[in-house]
């Protein structure tokens, strides 16, 4: 990661998070914070691993209202802070967000929020750009990491004069395309002593009481005034080519349309507005526009939000030309050259024909592999799942949570029956507890504990709910790259003692009975289990289960824990299938009547064989 702080007034190839990370530094950043979350999460890690080298002081933070919240405290003491998070992220620091747009920011303050068009990772593919709408607050879109680049250090300048955080919003193709990013000078401080801030106390403006508040608004409203001329000057605002049909297009979306263009041999006749700068919207740019067109498609990926304003704007102009957007462009999903490339070629009578035909996804062999989404072979969740439904059953409702053991969705092991955000298992648990009679089981992650379940333990305890909340601990924030937590037992830098103990924080939260248990230990965790699911037939309550076993992949990077044995199933398997249905490691795989074990996928975690005696050990050597 040295080539983030190494390279001088040159041309780097990065990642466009990376390009965040390096404008960030150039703009004197001092604190970045963030919970991780796809695409934004190399966003904080790369800060993280440079943090010594850099002296910014870098926090994972337990979910992204706290981290908006640690940034703005920092930036109102005058120091330049960086919050990331994925789309979702921002609904959770939405409260926060919505007032620090009325509060302010002495410092820059840049909320990077990363929305992920066809859900490649998240449960919604919500469009973040309503919520500068909301706010009030400046947004840029960048289309490449180049722009990234540059934005990042436009927005740091314009939270800081305007004294508002600024929004940088990509999406999934800009944070994880590369490119080549010419960046500029930076030399990490000599001094790296932490943050250098001062904090000056004015309750009228930074305690949001009503009557400061009403003041406030009238405040963001003068100040939205100013940023309307802005934008209008914007360097991120270009108009190019020619011609009597319009483009008005933002973001990733620049590069799918001039692309197609190019397919359709019409970069020269089609006249292309792009925004760069995309709230507040430069109205008198786009009437200006409008008026030198004919007709104008608006090329935008996920909602009308650009097409919407445009419709606006040209009634209010009296432009009486054609306007299309969302009848061409598909609403859902990421959007692609080919999908632009049509909806150009259909809006403006251009043939186009393909170079070679295209083979539509329903027409392709039925018989190619499938890779579902599963868990590693060895994983512990998977071992809980077993264990769980060899106690509770099938019949029993199992909300779950939003991390690696989201992977229990799908059969055989169907152990996810409700999610929808970030701590909604603990929740959900204690409504379905009260609305119907079968026994139910929530999981939810050591890191997701706590980011959002604390809360709906202490609400479900409280009101005596009756549910088995089962803590999936396995020592890191798992899926997004191992990120550390206040309860990891593992980070990167090794095996460490947590800061708080999730056991001590279930006891204080009110849970009936705290167990804790080791799940590669079949047997010892089925019984606790049991007797568990016996207490909650006596009393309601919330009873929490702890499984705790690292993360496999974690614990071989970390503390190179050696491999001893692997496992291999003998002749005496009679092919019952019993292993795949119900524990579905993927290291088992049925050859003629016997199953077999993949040497190469097994990692030697012993629960197969204490589940079937069929299954043998071989040592290594
Ligand atoms: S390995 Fe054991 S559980 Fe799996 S099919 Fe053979 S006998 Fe059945
Ligand atoms: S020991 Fe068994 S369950 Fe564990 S990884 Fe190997 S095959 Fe899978």
């Amino acid at each position: 990661m040295r080539e983030l702080t190494s390279f001088q007034n040159s041309a780097v190839f990065m990642l466009g998070n990376e390009a965040i990370v390096r404008a960030a530094l150039e703009s004197g950043v001092q604190f970045v914070s963030a919970y991780p979350g796809t695409p934004s999460s190399e966003i904080i890690d790369r800060m993280y691993e440079i943090r010594r080298e850099t002296g910014v002081r870098v926090e994972y933070a337990t979910n992204e209202k706290v981290s908006m919240e640690t940034a703005a405290a920092v930036a109102t003491c005058g120091a330049r802070s960086l919050c990331s998070m994925k789309h979702v992220g921002l609904n959770v620091a939405a409260d926060a967000f919505m007032t620090l747009a009325y509060v302010g920011v002495k410092a820059g303050m840049v909320i990077v929020t990363a929305d992920d068009p066809s859900l490649h990772s998240s449960q919604n593919e919500q469009d973040n750009r309503f919520y500068a709408r909301m706010a009030l607050v400046p947004m840029l879109e960048p289309a490449t990491p180049q722009e990234a680049y540059i934005m990042t250090k436009a927005a740091f300048d314009l939270s800081e004069r305007y004294g508002v955080p600024c929004i940088v919003r990509t999406t999934t193709r800009v944070n994880h395309a590369r490119g080549i990013v010419r960046v500029g000078d930076y030399q990490p401080p000599q001094d790296t002593l932490g943050i250098k801030g001062s904090f000056v106390k004015d309750p009228f403006r930074y305690v949001v009481v009503p009557m400061v508040g009403r003041r406030l608004r009238m405040e963001l409203l003068k100040r939205l005034e100013k940023l309307e001329e802005e934008t209008e000057l914007s360097p991120f605002q270009s108009v190019k080519g020619d011609g009597k049909l319009g483009i008005i297009t933002s973001g990733i979306s620049v590069l799918y349309v001039e692309d197609a263009l190019r397919d359709l041999n019409m970069i020269d006749r089609v006249k292309i507005l792009k925004l760069g700068m995309t709230f507040p919207l430069p109205k008198s740019l786009i009437k200006n526009f409008l008026k030198t067109v004919e007709s104008v498609l608006i090329v935008e990926e996920l909602e009308p939000y650009l097409e919407e304003a445009v419709r606006a704007i040209a009634q209010e102009a009296g432009w009486m030309g054609k306007i299309a957007g969302k009848d061409y462009i598909p609403r859902a999903f990421e959007l692609n050259v080919p999908l632009v490339r049509t909806a150009i070629s259909k809006f403006c009578n251009a043939p186009y024909k393909p170079r070679y035909e295209a083979i539509p996804a329903d027409t392709l062999p039925s018989d190619l592999p499938q890779r579902p989404p599963n868990l590693c072979p060895g994983c512990p969740h998977r071992t809980t799942y077993y264990e769980v439904k060899t106690v509770f059953g099938q019949e029993a409702i199992y909300p779950t949570d939003i991390g690696c053991y989201t992977l229990g969705l799908l059969p055989p092991l169907s152990m996810a029956d409700f999610l929808i955000c970030m701590g909604s298992s603990v929740s959900t648990a204690g409504g379905f507890s009260i609305a119907q009679d079968k026994p139910v089981v929530a999981f939810i992650g050591d890191s997701t504990f706590l980011h959002a379940g604390i809360p709906g333990l202490i609400n479900s305890a409280f009101h005596n709910h009756r549910f088995l909340l089962v803590i999936l601990d396995n020592y890191t924030t798992a899926m997004t790259g191992h990120q550390p937590h206040p309860a990891a037992s593992m980070t990167r830098e090794g095996l460490c003692e947590p800061k708080v103990k999730i056991e001590e924080i279930a006891k204080a939260s009110g849970a009936r009975r705290v167990e804790i248990v080791n799940p590669i230990q079949v047997k010892k965790t089925i019984d606790v289990l049991k007797s568990v699911y016996e207490d909650l037939g006596k009393d309601a309550g919330v009873y929490v289960v702890i499984s705790r076993s690292p993360c496999p992949l974690l614990e071989r990077r970390v503390i190179k824990k050696p491999q001893k044995v692997f496992f291999q199933v003998d002749e005496s398997c009679d092919g019952c299938g019993r292993c795949l249905e119900e524990l579905a490691c993927p290291a088992f795989y049925r050859e003629n009547s016997r199953v077999q074990i993949n040497r190469l996928f097994c990692i030697g975690c012993t629960v197969c064989a204490q589940i079937c005696r069929s299954v043998k050990p071989v040592r290594l050597s």
